[in-house]
């Protein structure tokens, strides 16, 4: 680095080069006089890999600075390491991108297996409403047995008799009010054999056994509708 900063070093490194290059050129011209016989290779891959352990008193150094056939080896064997260090470079980049490609394709799997590993734990389970009375204001008859194990469950319901088709929110309640829920899903209703039938996904892992509601409401009609629901205990499940 040069007392006068970055712009001076910079300026002075494009003088080396260019005595350098003059240098070289006279050299190979055969215009320069060597001193004494031409080093071995071995000598002179040393000097290309500027192996420091050449002096460079070396009388040997003078020799190959002023000989155009050491000068041309010279020049050769550092072409040659300079490509094979790119290789390297190329070699080394491209082992990175096969260890990414290798990472991201074991976390997909990863991923997706431990999708397929809660789908599989989810338990599927179908509520018939399609006797149930829908009229506003109008107590459901008891249901007999809706009963759900406190699990991921893949609950389908077939709604009531004259339900309209669209967006529902279902939900499993603590009380017919809509407060304490356990759990809540948003499902399309879609017609199934004649009757609008919906699918939801609920997480009732956490859930405590015992009594709740389990509640329908439309998305414009914005009215809840609620059915009694048990969810079993653990050991029973
Ligand atoms: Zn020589």
């Amino acid at each position: 680095m040069s007392v006068f900063g970055r712009e001076s070093s910079r300026a002075e490194d494009r003088f080396e080069a260019w005595l350098k290059r003059m240098h070289q050129e006279r050299v190979l011209a055969g215009e320069t006089e060597p001193v004494g016989p031409c080093p071995d290779e071995a000598f002179l891959g040393g000097v290309a890999r500027r192996s420091k352990k050449i002096p460079l008193s070396d009388p040997r150094i003078d020799h190959a600075a002023t000989c155009p056939n050491c000068m041309n080896r010279i020049l050769a064997m550092r072409q040659s390491i300079r490509s094979e260090r790119r290789k390297l470079a190329f070699g080394l980049a491209a082992a990175c991108l096969v260890v990414i490609v290798g990472l991201v394709a074991w976390i997909r799997y990863e991923v997706r297996h431990r999708q397929t590993l809660v789908a599989a734990a989810r338990i599927s389970r179908t509520v018939d409403l399609w006797n149930k009375g829908t009229y506003r204001g109008e107590q459901p008859e008891q249901l007999q047995s809706v009963v759900l194990p406190p699990a991921l469950v893949r609950l389908t319901i077939i709604l009531p008799r004259f339900s309209s088709p669209g967006q529902y929110l279902v939900a499993v309640t603590r009380d017919q009010s809509g407060n304490g829920v356990v759990a809540e899903g948003f499902a399309s209703a879609g017609v199934r054999n004649g009757q609008e039938t919906l699918s939801v996904d609920l997480d009732l892992r956490s859930a405590v056994a015992g009594a709740y509601f389990l509640s329908t409401t439309h998305e414009q009609d914005q009215a809840a509708y609620y059915y009694p629901l048990q969810i079993k205990d653990r050991a029973s499940k």
